[in-house]
């Protein structure tokens, strides 16, 4: 008896789905719960696993695998002012979120 296979490309909508269920941010440790990567953030108090990133965690993952269309800089690199400063407390430009999100693998 074979196995049949099915190699139809997933379809969009549950792709959608899929990534609804775990947060794409996930793939990078999170700076401030320490949570290591593919692990879901925790409350530092309790240990309890928290449903969505820290928001320090999805600017983290934001600034790592996306560029800024707002100031410019290429992944890795901090999002700075137009002066050429760092921001302040390690903030990310709303719209690089919006780019990590969509270049999201
Ligand atoms: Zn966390
Ligand atoms: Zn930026």
């Amino acid at each position: 008896m074979t196995a049949r296979r099915y190699t139809a490309p997933m379809p969009d909508e549950l792709r959608h789905r899929l990534r609804a269920g775990q947060h794409p941010a996930r793939a990078v440790p999170c700076p401030h719960c320490q949570a290591h990567a593919h692990r879901p953030c925790q409350l530092r108090k309790s240990g309890r696993p928290l449903p969505q990133p820290h928001q320090q965690r999805i600017a983290a993952w934001a600034q790592l695998t996306a560029c800024c269309p707002d100031c410019q800089v290429t992944p890795t690199v901090p999002c700075r002012t137009p002066q050429g400063w760092p921001l302040p407390d390690h903030a990310v430009h709303a719209r690089r979120y919006q780019e990590a999100e969509d270049t999201a693998p």
